[in-house]
């Protein structure tokens, strides 16, 4: 025990000394698991499909694959499962695809929902599990599942780092770590609107995802969680005074919207860290490399990141009573992909307090007449982040970018540059 101990320190030592993009603030999840915290913990897990019958155990891995299968054999025109790719030991990494019939030959928006990119953070991972196993039983009984399913398309990968849940072997969640087989931080790995390096190298897993989500067009996402009960909507990379998300004010709405719905269910959650219960991922602190921002700014898709669980490793038996005061939640979350317009124009987002460019129109370079002390990001009409410049820059270059209409935004100023 002393010596887990003392590992766990060296450990945190270690990643101190290499750590540059350290925040100054460590999130809740933000450390490995205690091995007596699992000692102490009664996980139950199910060996079987049929164990899984009451929600109040976690799936061994062969469980979790034959879930998997046993949606797509009973619900062949519903359920298709892709694989998403392997991960460092060679474990399946899955979505389920939930298309209603109605939905086969339309043009559904795309939405996606993925669990437990880190391994520890388990309850998600049955959340996930269970909100399939209620959209596809739903359809056809319940009207809300059935013109959720027929009106988007779903895509749940509830599994994110199987590698690091399934640490303890394949037959048990206990011992499970945040990391990756190669003990790498998959939240801390991803493509950055910075542009910042990785400290490690791509691992399979991410590289998996980024081939999966570049071959759809997801319009509204969320990964899920725990170590904190919180609702953490874009950015990460930066504080909402610096660059607030275009569209905070529609995020706010719907994280209160998600907060409202679970606590007429249980009181109690949401509260252990902010009483609203949601905040600006970099408002809590700022992380680099996210795979939240990623799907935001390279991907044009909201993705906001949910803690659900203060506990990143519930009892199994604690399951049930976190279904119900999620499910309402995670089922309406999807149907918010319906409160935005998929041409939603960035214009609509821009405020009163405006950036003063000149010459504008302009054939290549504007300069702003007032320093601004936050970043400068550069929109193209589509809501796409074009490029950022670091905060105190005082000229844009647009000779590289086609002819048109851009939105320049920084802190919550902003203003329409014309590129002749
Ligand atoms: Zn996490």
């Amino acid at each position: 025990m002393n010596r887990f101990f003392v590992f766990v320190s060296l450990l945190l030592a270690a990643n101190v000394a290499n750590a540059q993009y350290e925040p100054l603030k460590q999130r809740a999840d933000a450390f490995p698991p205690v091995a007596e915290a699992f000692d102490s913990k009664a996980i139950v897990m199910a060996n079987t499909v049929e164990q899984m019958s009451g929600w109040d155990r976690y799936p061994t891995y062969d469980t979790y694959l034959a879930m998997m299968q046993d949606w797509a054999d009973r619900f062949p025109t519903l359920c298709r499962i892709d694989t998403i790719g392997t991960s460092v030991k060679g474990r399946l990494i899955l979505c389920a695809c939930i298309k209603g019939s109605a939905a086969n030959q339309s043009d559904n928006p795309e939405f996606f929902y993925s669990s437990t990119m880190h391994g520890d953070e388990v309850t998600g991972f049955v959340m996930m599990l269970r909100l399939i196993d209620t959209l596809l039983n739903g359809y056809g009984n319940n009207q809300q599942y059935t013109d959720l399913v027929n009106s988007v398309d779903i895509y749940i990968n509830p599994l994110s780092n199987p590698d690091g849940t399934y640490r303890g072997g394949n037959s048990t969640v206990r011992n499970a770590i945040r990391y990756n087989a190669n003990y790498v931080d998959l939240n801390r790995n991803y493509p950055d609107p910075f542009g910042t390096e990785p400290m490690n190298p791509q691992q399979q897993e991410n590289t998996a995802m980024i081939n999966y989500v570049g071959k759809h067009h997801f319009r509204l996402s969320a990964n899920l969680h725990g170590g904190a009960e919180v609702m953490n909507y874009p950015w990460d990379s930066y504080s909402s005074y610096e660059n607030p998300h275009p569209y905070s004010e529609w995020w706010i709405e719907v994280c209160k919207r998600f907060v409202d719905t679970s606590r007429t269910y249980s009181s109690s959650h949401f509260r252990d860290t902010y009483n609203s219960g949601y905040t600006a991922g970099g408002d809590w602190y700022v992380i680099p490399n996210g795979r939240q921002d990623y799907m935001n700014h390279f991907h044009n898709c909201r993705e906001m990141t949910m803690e659900i669980s203060s506990d990143k490793t519930i009892e199994s038996d604690q399951l049930p009573e976190y279904w119900r005061f999620l499910q309402h939640s995670l089922v309406n979350y999807i149907g918010e992909i319906h409160t935005f317009a998929n041409d939603v124009s960035i214009e609509s987002t821009m405020s009163s307090e405006t950036l003063d460019f000149y010459p504008n129109p302009t054939r290549d370079k504007v300069f702003l007449s007032n320093e601004v002390l936050t970043p400068l990001t550069v929109y193209n009409m589509q809501g796409i982040v074009v490029f950022q410049l670091p905060a105190g820059t005082r000229v844009v270059d647009l000779h590289n970018l086609p002819q048109g209409v851009y939105i320049v935004r920084s802190g919550h100023r902003s203003a329409k540059v014309i590129k002749r």
